[in-house]
């Protein structure tokens, strides 16, 4: 059995089906980026054929170079009665340019009688059919097999035909799906073991966690002959969600030790998770295995080295090697190389020996303890980094601002006035907009168009809010997120207060300010 598992992440496809999960193709490709990075060797982009956005989505990430996924557009077989050539659905696949094409038909005879009320010839055919179609257009073709395990268990003849059916038109993969999350880890590695005894292909698990067994049901598949695993960034996806990659990866490294994602990702896992967590505007689950704030806490530590030792004693491993951290007490030095690691991704060159170091570290607690969060807003932090290093001012101050808003019978008007101080000169602008956030944007452009004509091309693409407790004992606050860009590259900055047009506005400055200094960034925190 090969040691080697394929990692195939589908947070941007099945993941988006999650409640309360709404991601922008920018949100999409930043988690893709990431997700590269990270050394997935899969990304499933989204359903062409399902949304305009995802349409979108695969134009946009045709510009994107990508060092280690491959990207996957997903989809269905053809339709009954047509050919794969003339399926509308498959051609938007094809169209959308991607090395690999994810195909999902139907393994379990009920399904194709009474979903698709098709015969079971008809259907065998509509799966060889389309991937020998796909495989004509030069793509790297996976087949996911819905309802694998429940049809294997109504009709196994049938179910293995549909996979026979699949290698016969040259399927790369063919994956078994736990598609209504029901199986549990016996059955599937039974199951699976069955499949792997009949088939040559590549053989892949797809499990949900409607039982709560979507990562054991995985690791049993693992366990049982596959090896390519689909999942999820912190397990987001429809009911109560898909197999949680966050999970399957540490279990794969150091409990099975299998290979999946490169040995020096593993320390960013944690850091994975929260990205995806706030890209999608959700807060972080802290009981989340292996990665969630409570992972590695401990209760009542009070002498701290012997104490310490104890606690490794209580940990199934060393947390730092998926990047969390014991709770007892944070560790300065763990601290300090965070900082020096994010500082030279962001293009400083940063050393243990900086003087500027201390003061950085000290400044980024303070702001994380009330309430920041730098892990998404890599623009704030590259301005927070260079401030300290530069010890420069900034290039302008907003001196005062006023907000207000008029509401009559039919419509309401925010109207924003903003004091702006440049060097010895200032300006003075008044903007109206349709909310207060939207007027202080503009009249806090148009106060600075006059001093830099280069922002003109920047925008704001998408604006988050999240109440958050910074700490306990401690006033809620409110956070707010700014994704801008100027067309070729973007920028994430944030603002933190009581008040949520104060924090707006933090971030709105911290969006213009480093809008100005893009080009200095440029390789580091802008892409
Ligand atoms: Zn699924």
């Amino acid at each position: 059995m090969s040691n080697r598992v394929e990692i195939y992440d589908t947070t941007l496809r099945d993941g988006s089906q999650g409640l309360g999960i709404s991601f922008s193709v920018l949100d999409k490709l930043r988690i893709a980026e990431r997700l590269d990075q990270f050394g997935v060797h899969y990304i499933e982009g989204g359903w062409p054929g399902s949304n305009p956005k995802d349409i979108e989505f695969f134009e946009e990430a045709k510009r994107k170079t990508f060092r280690n996924a491959r990207l996957a557009a997903f989809g269905a077989t053809r339709r009954k009665g047509v050919t794969a050539a003339g399926d509308d659905q498959v051609r938007l696949l094809i169209d959308a340019d991607t090395p690999v094409v994810t195909i999902v038909g139907k393994t379990w005879l009920l399904h194709v009688k009474e979903v698709l009320q098709t015969t079971a010839d008809e259907n065998l055919a509509m799966i060889e059919d389309t991937i020998r179609h796909l495989k004509r257009h030069g793509r790297f073709v996976v087949y996911d097999a819905e309802h694998s395990f429940d049809g294997y268990k109504d009709e196994p003849a049938y179910a293995l035909a549909t996979l026979e059916a699949a290698e016969r038109g040259g399927a790369d993969v063919v994956v078994l799906c736990d598609t209504n999350g029901g199986s549990i880890p016996g059955d599937v590695a039974e199951i699976t073991r069955a499949f792997r005894g009949r088939l040559k292909t590549t053989l892949g698990i797809h499990t949900h966690d409607d039982i709560g067994l979507g990562v054991a049901n995985a690791l049993a598949a693992l366990d049982a002959g596959a090896t390519h695993v689909q999942g999820t960034i912190n397990g987001i996806g429809e009911r109560t969600g898909n197999c949680n990659l966050t999970s399957v990866i540490p279990n794969l490294a150091f409990k099975y030790q299998r290979d999946s994602i490169p040995q020096e990702s593993l320390a960013t896992l944690k850091e994975m998770s929260q990205f995806v967590d706030e890209i999608a505007n959700m807060r972080p689950n802290p009981r989340l295995p292996w990665v969630g704030a409570a992972a590695f806490s401990h209760k009542g530590g009070q002498h701290v080295n012997a104490v310490q030792k104890l606690l490794r004693s209580y940990e199934h491993i060393d947390p730092a090697l998926v990047g969390n951290s014991r709770h007892v007490l944070m560790s300065e030095l763990a601290g300090k190389s965070n900082i020096i690691m994010k500082a030279r991704e962001l293009g400083f060159d940063v050393s243990k020996e900086t003087p500027e170091l201390n003061a950085m570290l000290k400044k980024v607690k303070q702001l994380e303890h009330d309430g920041y969060e730098f892990e998404a807003a890599d623009g704030s932090l590259a301005l927070l980094i260079q401030r300290e290093l530069r010890h420069e001012t900034k290039p302008f101050a907003v001196d005062a601002y006023h907000v207000s808003m008029r509401s009559g019978a039919k419509t309401s008007v925010c109207e924003a006035t903003v004091k702006v101080v440049v060097g010895d000169d200032h300006a003075h602008t008044v903007a109206e907009g349709d909310g207060p956030v939207n007027a202080l944007d503009g009249a806090l452009r148009s106060a600075l168009l006059k001093f830099y004509p280069d922002l003109a091309s920047v925008r704001l693409t998408d604006y988050k809010v999240r109440i958050v407790n910074p700490s306990s004992g401690t006033a809620a606050v409110t956070r707010v997120l700014i994704e801008s860009s100027d067309g070729a590259s973007s920028w994430t900055t944030i603002g933190v207060n009581p008040n949520i047009i104060e924090a707006s506005l933090q971030a709105l400055v911290d969006s213009l300010e480093y809008g100005l200094k893009r080009r200095e960034f440029i390789g580091g925190a802008a892409r």
